[in-house]
């Protein structure tokens, strides 16, 4: 919504600036998006809060591979550099409160990996501020602190009330305690190091499985494809799938894998999440001032001013007795919404 207000307050001196060129755009945006700490954190713009969670069929815990025999898409590497350049000034919530930050610094390494699989497992259907509040509140109320040990001993309406703002927090909570339970009895009170028994969890899919095996195991053997990679991977028209289930985002998984190197299947999870909270956004991306705008095939840019001229005629104020002299035009500026789509 924020967006949509700054949007249709855009003034002819806004305007003016779209209209000029490409690069002349480009090379103001990185100053113009150098986003503050504060603004960042006041301008959550992830929607994912309205989907919903279907219930799961049987989990299969096979995750499947095939390659891609298209090949790469021209120019991803130079469209990622350019966006891998631009995040680094353009700082966005997943910057300071992504799941692989929330662990404790004081805790030891196996409770480090169980909190981060904890704020995965919390961060779907989410904003990372809310994940981030739900974590300082298991770790500080949860007596003697956010353990494996401790989640099992602690009753589970204090639980509850700990996440209770995080999206589909009464299954999470259940989730969260079924899980400790496993692994305290299958994985000696460690989280699983592989992917088929990551997904094995409750509430566990491969996007939160290979996360967790690239923050916790640094392990990198699958791509994180959650709403924001699978929603601009697409619009930069390097995958194409739809985004109607999770076996649609599994896709967009596989199609990437087949041409990415391996080598950016870690960073482009928080590269693009955070390009996707604050520019390519779910509803209306902010194609003006994206620094890729020439080079994607979804960009929509605002080109030209509609006017619509509203005549107040001359019979108007002759009714009124008024000013007869003057017939009244009022000019009214609708600009082409660049957000609306
Ligand atoms: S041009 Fe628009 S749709 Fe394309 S990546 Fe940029 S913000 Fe997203």
């Amino acid at each position: 919504m924020a967006g949509r207000r700054q949007s249709s307050r855009l003034s002819k001196q806004t305007l003016s600036t779209v209209s000029e060129p490409k690069s002349k755009i480009k090379r103001d945006l990185l100053s113009t998006y150098a986003y503050s700490d504060n603004q960042v954190h006041s301008a959550s713009h992830v929607s994912e809060s309205s989907q919903v969670i279907k219930h799961a069929r049987p989990k299969s815990t096979k995750v499947s591979k095939s390659t891609n025999p298209a090949g790469p898409p021209n120019d991803w590497k130079s469209v990622y550099e350019v966006i891998k350049e631009y995040r680094k000034i353009a700082l966005a919530p997943v910057d300071t409160m992504g799941c692989e930050r929330l662990s404790e610094e004081t805790v030891d390494e196996k409770t480090s990996r169980y909190q981060t699989l904890t704020s995965l497992m919390l961060s779907s259907q989410t904003k990372d501020a809310i994940t981030a509040a739900a974590m300082r509140n298991l770790q500080s109320q949860i007596p003697g602190g956010l353990t494996l040990d401790n989640v099992i001993a602690c009753d589970k309406d204090l639980l509850h009330e700990c996440i209770k703002s995080v999206g589909f927090h009464t299954r999470k909570t259940d989730y969260i305690k079924a899980t400790a339970a496993i692994l305290k009895e299958k994985y000696n009170g460690d989280i699983p190091d592989t992917i088929e028994g990551l997904i094995s969890l409750p509430g566990v899919g491969p996007k939160m499985g290979y996360l967790t095996l690239q923050c916790a195991w640094n392990k990198n053997i699958g791509i994180g494809v959650d709403v924001h990679v699978h929603r601009i991977s697409n619009r930069l028209g390097w995958v194409k799938t739809v985004n109607g289930s999770p076996e649609d985002t599994r896709k967009a998984c596989i199609a990437l894998e087949a041409w990415l190197p391996k080598e950016y299947w870690k960073e482009i999870n928080p590269l693009f999440v955070g390009f996707g909270q604050i520019t390519c956004l779910p509803r209306g991306p902010r194609c003006n001032a994206c620094p890729v705008n020439d080079l994607c095939p979804s960009a929509k840019l605002t080109s030209t001013i509609k006017k619509r001229r509203l005549s107040i005629t001359v019979q108007e104020a002759l009714d009124n007795k008024s000013d007869t002299s003057k017939k009244v035009v009022k000019e009214e500026e609708v600009i082409a919404d660049p957000l609306s789509w």
